[in-house]
C-alpha cells in the first residue's frame, strides 16, 4: 500500500540552517515520503542527499520510549518529580549558579523560549548555553560589535543577485547543498562568480573560479589586505562612510597588517583584490571556517569592515552574509539561548532590558550578568562548582574540545538530566534521569533559517511511548518547581504569542528583531502559518536591513573595528607537528544519531578518516590507506588515512561525526583544545595541534 491520497504537511527540514520546507505524506506503512515543498522561499521544491533521505531515518529502534531514573524504567511523575526536587535542592544549598542547562539548535524556538525563560527568570541562573555557541558565536559578537545588535543584513535572494559570491570558511557545496545549488545556478543564469577562502580543496571549489588557500587562522590579514587595497583604488563609499564610525582606525591597522601570514602568492592576491574591487554586487558569505577560531570576531568584523567601507550592504545582491549550521541557530538566538543574552536581542548587561523582560515574565529574578559559556560551563562541572545539569538535544560528550575531559565532567556531576529522543549517545549514557523527547516528525513549533525565515515544523507522526515535547517537559518542571501561571502553557502557538508580545516591547529599545505582528496569532493560524521573514510588524514584513544607513547603536552608526591577525592559540612544534582542521561530510549529520539511520546516507564516505597531504604522508612512511593513531596531551584517536592534496602540507583534517557509540576509536573532538575566542567564548576547533604515526594493531 502506498499513501496516495493521503494529506499532505509542509514542514522543514530537521538538519542545517538553510531551512529547506518540505513536503510531508504517510507512506501507508507508517513511514513518510519526504519531497521539497515548491512553494517554500529557502528552497523552492529541492532538497539535499540528507534531507531527500528524511524518510529513511525515522525507525524507532534505537528511540528512548520512557522516563528512566538511574538506569531503570520509570514514570513521568517520578521521573519530573526527581527533576524537579533536585534542581530545587541544589539551588536552595548551593545558590542559582550551581545548577547549568545545556541546550541545542536542534530545539524549536518554542521549547528554546520556555528553557531559557526556566533558566534566566526562575532558576536565577545565565547558565545556560547551546551547542550554537560551538558554531556561530563569533558571528553574533561581530554583528554585536558592528551593528548594535544580532542582525543578519540580507536575504537569501541576495545570492542569486550577486555578481560575486565570496565563500570564507564556508564548505556550502556539503554543509548547506541547496544554498550552493542557488548559487550554481546563478553562475550558469548570469555568470556569477565565486571564490572559495579555505586552507581545503573542498567541494563548493569544483564550481569557483578562484581558490585561496590561506594559512588556517589568517581571515583577519586577508580581509584587512583587501580593506586597504579599497581605500587604494579610492572605492571607500564617501556617502555610506557618513553612517559608519571608526573607519581611519580600521584603515590605519588594515594598512599595517603583513599578508605574507596568509601564505598566499601575490598572484592570488590581486586576482581575489581585483574580482571583489571590481564588482558592486558582492556577497562574502562565511561560516564556521570563520567563527571557530580564537580571533573569530576579529575575523567576523574584518570581513563587515569592507561590506561597510564600501557601502555594499543592505542592497539588492550585496552584504555579509553568515550561514548557520544547525535548523534553528537563528532561533536561539532570537530567544536568548546563549549565555551572555536575554530574550529577543536585550542585553542581559542592560537594566532597563533585564527590568523589561523580568516584568514581562513576571519573575523572580533575572540574572545580571553572562552566565558560563559552553567551555567554561563544563569546565565548571569538572570543577564540581556547576552541581545540576540538564542537558537538552546534544550530546557534548563527544562533540565539545577536549570531550574526553567533558565526558568525565559530565560523569561526575552530582545530578545529570539529559532529554533525547535516544539513550544510545555518550552523553545520555551517563545520565541520571533520561526524559524521552518528541523527535523531528512528531513535534510541532517553529524555527528560523539563515536569512531570518521562521518557518513551522509540523507534527504528522504520533508521539512514540511516553515521549512528549521539550517544551512540555520544561514547563511541567517549571510548575513543579512552583511557578504555575508562569509556565501554564497548553500548546506551542501559546508560547510563541506570548514570545511575540515580549518582542513588541523590545523593539521599543531600538531592537532589530521584532515579530509584534504576529502576537495575535489565533492557534488556526499558527497552525497555517506560511514562513515569513522577520521582522513582522504592524507597518513592515522582511526585507532588508542597512540599505538606509541606520544601524541599532545608540547614535544609529556602525563601527567599524580596527582588529588585527593573530595566529592560532597552538603552534605546531616538533612534539605536535600537525595542524587538525575538523569538520563535517556531505552526508552526515553531528553524531550520527539519525544519519546514520540511512544506508544510502552512511555509504558515501562510511568509515572516519584524517586526510593528509602526500608528502606528509611519504615523510611518515605511511603506506596507502594506513590506520593513523592521531595525538596529542588531550586524547587519540585512530582513523584511515585518505592521501590528498586537498589539504596543505603540514595539515590534516578529519570528520567530527563518529562517537564513541559509532567509533570508539575516533572520537576527534577529544584532541581539540579548548582555547576560546575571547570575545565570543567560540572553541578553535579549526586548529589544534597533533602528532600522526601509522597504527598497527598488535
Ligand atoms: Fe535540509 Fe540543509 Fe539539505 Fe536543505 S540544504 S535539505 S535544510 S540539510
Amino acid at each position: 500500500m502506498d499513501g496516495a491520497g493521503l494529506p499532505t504537511t509542509r514542514s522543514t527540514c530537521p538538519y542545517c540552517g538553510v531551512g529547506c520546507g518540505v513536503l510531508l505524506r504517510p507512506d501507508g506503512q507508517g513511514g513518510l515520503d519526504v519531497r521539497g515543498d515548491p512553494d517554500h522561499p529557502a528552497n523552492r521544491g529541492k532538497l539535499c542527499s540528507k534531507g531527500s533521505q528524511l524518510g529513511q531515518t525515522l525507525g524507532l529502534d534505537d528511540r528512548l520510549l520512557s522516563p528512566k531514573i538511574d538506569g531503570e524504567t520509570a514514570d513521568w511523575d517520578s521521573a519530573l518529580g526527581t527533576v524537579a526536587s533536585r534542581f530545587a535542592a541544589t539551588i536552595a544549598e548551593y545558590g542559582p549558579d550551581s545548577v547549568a542547562l545545556y541546550v541545542s539548535g536542534q530545539l524549536l524556538t518554542e521549547d528554546y523560549y520556555v528553557a531559557n525563560k526556566l533558566a534566566k527568570g526562575f532558576f536565577g541562573t545565565a547558565n545556560i548555553d547551546t551547542n550554537s555557541r560551538l558554531c556561530m558565536a563569533s558571528t553574533v559578537a561581530g554583528h554585536k560589535r558592528a551593528f548594535g545588535t544580532d542582525t543578519v543584513p540580507g536575504t537569501y535572494d541576495d545570492l542569486e543577485q550577486a555578481d560575486l559570491i565570496v565563500l570564507t570558511g564556508s564548505n556550502l557545496a556539503w554543509c548547506h547543498p541547496v544554498l550552493y545549488q542557488r548559487i550554481l545556478a546563478a553562475r550558469k543564469n548570469r555568470g556569477t562568480r565565486i571564490v572559495v577562502i579555505d586552507p581545503r580543496r573542498t567541494a563548493s571549489c569544483d564550481g569557483a573560479d578562484l581558490h585561496l588557500a590561506l594559512a588556517p587562522g589568517s581571515d583577519v590579514a586577508l580581509f584587512n589586505g583587501l580593506l586597504s587595497e579599497i581605500a587604494q583604488r579610492g572605492l571607500i563609499d564617501a556617502d555610506f562612510a557618513g553612517n559608519v564610525t571608526g573607519l581611519d582606525e580600521a584603515l590605519a591597522t588594515a594598512r599595517s597588517e603583513d599578508l605574507s601570514v596568509t601564505g598566499l602568492s601575490d598572484t592570488d592576491l590581486s586576482a581575489f583584490f581585483d574580482l571583489w574591487c571590481g564588482t558592486e554586487k558582492v556577497v562574502t558569505i562565511f561560516s564556521q571556517g570563520v567563527n571557530q577560531s580564537t580571533s573569530g570576531s576579529d575575523k567576523v568584523n574584518a570581513i563587515l569592515n569592507c561590506h561597510l567601507a564600501t557601502g555594499r550592504i543592505g542592497q539588492p545582491g550585496t552584504g555579509p552574509f553568515s550561514v548557520t549550521g544547525q535548523p534553528n541557530a537563528m532561533g536561539g538566538r532570537e530567544v536568548g539561548g546563549l549565555a551572555n543574552m536575554l530574550a529577543c536581542h536585550l542585553d542581559i548587561e542592560n537594566a532597563e532590558h533585564r527590568q523589561t523582560v523580568q516584568g514581562f515574565w513576571s519573575a523572580p529574578a533575572v540574572p545580571t550578568s553572562a552566565g558560563l559559556k559552553a567551555v567554561d560551563m563544563f569546565r565548571a562541572v569538572g570543577e564540581g562548582r556547576i552541581k545540576a545539569l540538564w542537558i537538552i538535544h546534544t550530546n557534548p560528550a563527544v562533540s565539545m574540545p577536549e570531550a574526553d575531559r567533558v565526558r568525565d565532567a559530565i560523569d561526575g556531576c552530582d545530578f545529570v538530566v539529559v532529554s533525547d529522543v535516544t539513550e544510545r549517545t555518550d552523553t545520555a549514557r551517563l545520565a541520571n534521569v533520561l526524559l524521552p523527547a518528541t523527535a523531528w516528525a512528531e513535534k510541532s513549533g517553529t524555527v528560523t533559517n539563515s536569512d531570518r525565515t521562521i518557518s513551522r515544523q509540523r507534527a504528522v507522526l504520533p508521539a512514540p511511548g511516553d515521549a512528549r515535547p521539550d517544551w512540555a517537559i520544561l514547563a511541567e518542571v517549571g510548575r513543579r518547581m512552583g511557578w504555575q501561571s508562569a509556565f501554564d502553557y497548553q500548546s506551542p502557538a501559546e508560547i510563541f504569542r506570548e514570545y511575540a508580545a515580549l518582542s513588541g516591547f523590545a523593539a521599543r529599545f531600538g531592537r532589530d528583531f521584532d515579530i509584534s505582528g504576529l502576537q495575535n496569532l489565533s492557534d488556526e493560524e499558527y497552525d497555517t502559518l506560511a514562513p515569513v521573514r522577520w521582522p513582522v510588524t504592524a507597518t513592515r514584513v522582511g526585507g532588508r536591513f542597512f540599505g538606509d544607513g541606520r544601524f541599532f547603536t545608540p547614535d544609529g552608526k556602525a563601527r567599524m573595528l580596527a582588529v588585527n591577525h593573530r595566529a592560532p592559540a597552538a603552534s605546531p612544534c616538533d612534539a605536535r607537528p600537525f595542524v587538525l582542521n575538523t569538520g563535517r561530510l556531505r552526508d552526515q549529520w553531528h553524531t550520527m544519531t539519525r544519519t546514520a539511520k540511512s544506508s544510502r546516507l552512511s555509504a558515501h564516505l562510511p568509515e572516519p578518516f584524517l586526510e593528509i597531504h602526500p608528502k606528509d604522508a611519504a615523510r611518515l612512511r605511511l603506506s596507502p590507506a594506513a590506520l593513523v593513531r592521531v595525538e596529542n596531551d588531550l586524547g587519540s584517536a585512530i582513523l584511515r588515512a585518505r592521501i590528498t592534496d586537498a589539504v596543505r602540507p603540514g595539515e590534516v583534517f578529519a570528520p567530527m561525526h563518529w562517537t564513541g557509540e559509532t567509533a570508539p576509536s575516533a572520537r576527534i573532538d577529544a584532541l581539540v583544545a579548548g582555547a576560546c575566542d575571547p570575545v565570543s567564548g567560540q572553541p578553535e576547533s579549526k586548529a589544534s595541534t597533533v602528532s600522526i604515526s601509522e597504527y598497527r594493531a598488535r
